[in-house]
């Protein structure tokens, strides 16, 4: 629209003889109307600035002649009224304006063309009746004007209606009392931000239905049928008080990241169809001692207001941590937050129908006295899935995929043992990602296995080139692992060696697929990992004589596992069937001091280091034994850089002498 108005006005300007209609005033107006109530849904100011602008255009109009006119230049017009075409002249104000006929044709050739046209759109070059020009300090057009005998005249100069004086009088005065009211709130509105401190953040809206219902949380078992409970809690309290039970006032969600600790609370509240108040430990903690606390006060107010009711605490560690004694790190903040919810949990009762969720990753920074009896004395966990847990997750995130029928879900899951139901969502996301990238019809089972390897070995680095001499000897040290692995009894079978980099860390992976999960493992068992995680380091020392940084990550594993089987298991000699413990510090990874003598501490150092050189010995001698196959495997490694554990087995058992 703008660029065609300037086009025109550069038409007008550069070529006279452009006889293009002008549009009509009311053209405009319309447009303006347009776009104003589209505006006003948008915002009220400018709602009304714009309707002032209407007002002040209808008023503008109001003045405006409705006959089509042609702009021209001076000069063109001055010609037009020397060879005769304009016959009568008005001196508009600061124009004048020529009309081809007299007053009274003009208005009747007006008349018959809106009669037969749509004014103002469709009027042709031969309808033109009047042309306007701009004034001209030219003494000689008034003497042109006798000369040529033409009724000339000025039009009475335009007035403004009261309308539109007082418009024009008005609009700055209500812009600027709009303005000013409009700082004025903002103003008023930020000093409350400050000065009052219960303002509530957005989240303290109840919730509606969450959406979300148990069905949608697959695995679990346990944990939801401990919350089937709280839902018939909600649902008919009146049960439990006839029996003079007190209902439980809070429940604490514990387990891992990612295991569905708020997709659960959801399911809770969807289940009840009860409100669902959720609040982060996180949002409680602000600049301003007190004002967690209040926050606090009022997220209990508004709970009793709305009750039945839920009130979801997520990540509660975050204010709920263990109040320290010291002055050095103490939070006088989190401190008086965490003082004001022990005391509106003892404050209400529980048969006003408000159950408090909260969940946890970090149960034991907990200050005990959120966990004793009347406050979160419930604790559910909500640990990582199962094997049957793990399909049913996928199964869930799969629902709405396009699945080949290659695909085993049973498989998928047996094979991301450890990983917890966010990782498994993302797995299947990841499945469909890579199947359009490969331009599948469907996911297929190949797409499952290369995200599962995605997310647990991190991206493929293409961009990662070894040298030959490390290739070779990753990929012996890969084999050492694989090959150990299948000469240790009871061990997982060997599902892939590859010696493609991936990630940060890993120059070469070998997986092995466990057939079904492991809560306990004998001795032996833990042993024979130790071993697996030691035949990279025996490999590279069988063939190349010398050892490498490679192993770094294994061998601070296997030892690790050694340690723990000394002082957490109880599985040494001396100290068979009794932990040497160590006291918690409070900050996580920094383990505390221990509670056991330094002599004991000189004697789980020896026996670590005689376990694993024995460890060491056995399974380097086994791979000497064995170097046949190391390096047939190898060789067969290097060619393909991949092997599947089926080819791998088959090699294995062609070599292998036990
Ligand atoms: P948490 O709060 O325990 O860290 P979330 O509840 O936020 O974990 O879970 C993150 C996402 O992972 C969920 O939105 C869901 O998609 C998926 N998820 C986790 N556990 C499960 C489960 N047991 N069943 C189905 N989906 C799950
Ligand atoms: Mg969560
Ligand atoms: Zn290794």
């Amino acid at each position: 629209m703008k660029e065609t108005e300037n086009n025109e006005g550069m038409i007008n300007a550069s070529s006279p003889e452009t006889k293009k209609p002008k549009q009509e005033p009311g053209l405009h107006i319309n447009d303006g109307m347009k776009s104003a109530s589209k505006k006003k849904r948008n915002f009220s100011i400018w709602y009304l600035l714009l309707v002032f602008l209407f007002f002040f255009f209808i008023g503008q109009m109001l003045f405006t002649s409705h006959m089509p006119t042609v702009s021209i230049d001076y000069s063109t017009f001055k010609d037009l009224v020397k060879n005769g075409t304009i016959v009568q002249v008005a001196f508009d104000q600061d124009q004048y304006i020529g009309y081809a006929m007299t007053k009274d044709e003009a208005r009747s050739t007006l008349n018959e063309l809106s009669r037969t046209h749509q004014l103002p759109q469709t009027i042709d070059t031969s309808s033109i009746i009047a042309y306007q020009t701009y004034m001209i300090d030219d003494p000689s057009f008034v003497p042109l004007l006798d000369d040529m005998n033409i009724e000339y005249y000025a039009t009475e100069p335009v007035r403004p209606s009261a309308l539109a004086s007082i418009v024009s009088l008005l609009l700055p005065v209500i812009i600027f009392a709009l303005f000013y009211w409009w700082m004025s709130k903002r103003i008023t509105g930020g000093a409350q931000g400050v000065m009052s401190f219960s303002q509530n953040k957005s989240q303290l809206v109840a919730e509606g239905d969450t959406g979300v219902r148990f069905n949608d949380v697959a695995g679990e078992n346990e944990a939801k049928a401990e919350l089937v409970e709280v839902v018939d809690f909600l649902k008919n309290p009146q049960k439990y008080a006839e029996m003079g039970a007190h209902i439980p006032k809070g429940v604490l969600l514990v387990g891992p990241p990612g295991t569905g600790k708020t997709l659960l609370a959801k399911a809770v509240a969807g289940e009840a169809g009860v409100p669902f108040f959720r609040m982060s430990g996180a949002d409680f903690v602000e600049m301003f001692v007190g004002v967690g606390a209040a926050r606090v006060r009022d997220l209990f107010k508004q709970a009793r207001e709305n009750r039945p009711c839920i009130i979801f605490i997520d990540e509660i560690d975050a204010i709920g941590r263990q109040r320290s004694s010291a002055g050095i790190g103490g939070n006088d903040e989190r401190e008086q937050t965490l003082n004001q919810l022990l005391v509106e949990m003892d404050g209400f009762d529980s048969r006003t129908g408000v159950i408090i969720l909260a969940a946890t990753n970090r149960p034991e920074i907990l200050d005990p006295a959120l966990l004793r009896p009347g406050r979160f004395d419930r604790q559910v966990l909500v640990d990582k899935p199962d094997l049957d847990g793990r399909e049913s997750i996928l199964k869930i995130h799969t629902k709405n995929m396009k699945l080949d029928s290659s695909v085993d879900l049973r498989k998928i899951a047996q094979a991301s043992a450890g990983l917890a139901g966010a990782d498994l969502a993302n797995i299947a996301n990841e499945a469909a990602l890579i199947a359009v990238r490969a331009g599948h019809k469907a996911i297929t089972q190949v797409d499952f296995e290369n995200a599962i390897e995605k997310s647990i070995a991190g991206l493929e680095r293409k961009s990662r080139v070894l040298n030959e001499k490390e290739r070779i000897r990753v990929a012996y040290h890969e084999t050492g692992h694989a090959l150990t692995a299948y000469l240790t009894e009871g061990a997982s079978p060997v599902s892939k060696i590859s010696i493609i980099p991936r990630g940060m860390g890993a120059l070469g992976y070998t997986l092995q697929y466990p057939t079904e999960d492991r809560f306990i493992l004998s001795e032996n068992e833990l042993l024979g990992n130790v071993d697996i995680m030691l035949g990279g380091r025996a490999a590279e020392e069988t063939i190349f004589g010398d050892i490498s940084t490679g192993a770094s990550n294994d061998i601070s594993r296997a030892s690790d596992t050694i340690r723990q089987m000394i002082t957490e298991y109880g599985m040494s000699e001396k100290f068979r069937n009794m932990t040497l413990p160590r006291s918690s510090s409070g900050i996580e990874g920094v383990s505390g001091a221990k509670e056991y003598s330094e002599a004991t501490q000189q004697y789980v150092d020896n026996e670590t280091e005689r376990i694993m050189s024995e460890r060491y010995e056995l399974v380097k001698s086994k791979l000497e034994t064995n170097r046949e196959a190391l390096v047939n495997i190898a060789e067969e490694l290097l060619k393909s850089e991949v092997i599947e554990g089926a080819d791998f087995e088959a090699l294995a058992s062609k070599y292998v002498v036990r």
